[in-house]
């Protein structure tokens, strides 16, 4: 089978042959169809995860269909459209994951970057964590599902999203887009944060009642003027800076929850967080019942991310791209395209 796959850390992504693997014990052997690209290869790439081991092929927005069943597994069926995300596997004994919040466990392995993952022609994936489609779920729009879907519809409900809730999205990419759609789609009234005034139209095409120009008004001061403030205002940005300018139009109670972020340390002002009773937290993808909930949301309101299909031999300059900052919109390999 033909794989892209990274050597090391800041090394170039390659394109290389290997033999289709065998599933074991627990293991189910995934026929790719799709798989996104995501920032975290980026990180990946710049060596920001410890525990990646090299060579290694990565991605971990991956749709398919089950090829074959290791030993002892019997679900889903050899022919069953699945997908596979960040999370690849857990210790299945801790207190997390025996309330079923696998995604917190300490042992936790994580697709494509501690294993191989979805930039290949087979992915083996683990049972429990390989998970059924909906019917009729396209395979290849769907696959940023995995990750940027699963990450915002998660955040806003940890974070307490509800409808009625007004709800301020800074950034309407990836992982922004998702939260707009998903807020609007639960209930929430939704403002989109900018940075320029040229994605207002975008911004309302996904639903949200008004959008903020961050170059040109104080991001705070528009967001207390919309009926006293945001309940929830989630960073879909990868800027810390975005997210802390953003801060002081929380409503009382409120909560800023980050699913974007940057480098630099979040520096926030004690005293109105402490009088307003506000929260601040990150949510990393989510755990196997979440995608389960995101993929029926998602197909169940016909929401679907905005992607460009590439070919694996594409994969490479793509990375690159996404690595200088010069990549635009998300970009997913179809499998069978490059082969
Ligand atoms: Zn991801
Ligand atoms: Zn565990």
């Amino acid at each position: 089978m033909r794989v892209a796959e990274l050597g090391a850390v800041r090394s170039p992504l390659t394109i290389a042959e290997r033999p289709v693997p065998e599933p074991g014990p627990d293991e189910i052997l995934v026929k790719v169809t799709a798989c996104g690209m995501c920032y975290s290869e980026v990180s990946l790439l710049d060596g920001h995860y410890p525990f990646a081991r090299f060579p290694v092929v990565p991605g971990h927005e991956i749709t398919g269909v089950v090829a074959a069943l290791g030993p002892g597994v019997d679900f889903p069926a050899v022919g069953t459209a699945v997908g596979a995300q960040f999370l690849y596997a857990s210790d299945g004994t801790c207190d997390y994951c025996v309330r079923g919040d696998q995604i917190l466990c300490p042992h936790k392995q994580v697709t494509g970057v501690a294993v191989d993952g979805g930039y290949g022609e087979y992915f083996v994936g683990r049972a429990g964590f390989v998970t059924p489609l909906p019917a009729g779920l396209d395979p290849v729009a769907g696959a940023p599902l995995m990750c940027a879907g699963i990450t915002a519809f998660n955040g806003l409900r940890q974070a307490g999203a509800r409808a009625g809730s007004r709800v301020a999205v800074i950034g309407a990419g990836g992982v922004g887009a998702m939260a707009v759609r998903f807020a609007v789609a639960m209930g929430a009234r939704v403002a989109v944060l900018g940075r320029s005034a040229d994605g207002g139209n975008r911004a309302k095409d996904l639903g949200a009642e008004f959008f903020v120009a961050t170059s040109e008004t104080d991001p705070a001061g528009a967001l207390r003027a919309w009926d006293g403030g945001a309940d929830v205002i989630v960073n879909g940005a990868p800027s810390t800076a975005a997210a802390a300018a953003a801060f002081g139009g929380l409503a009382p109670d409120g909560t800023l929850v980050l699913l974007g972020y940057g480098p630099e340390p979040l520096t926030l002002p004690t005293m109105p967080m402490v009088l307003g009773r506000l929260h601040v937290m990150a949510n990393p993808s989510g755990s196997p019942h979440d995608l389960r909930d995101t993929l029926a949301f998602a197909a169940s309101h016909g929401i679907l991310p905005d992607v460009t299909p590439v070919g694996l031999d594409q994969a490479p300059g793509i990375l690159a791209s996404m690595a200088a900052g010069t990549a635009r919109g998300r970009s997913v390999i179809v499998l069978d395209q490059a082969s």
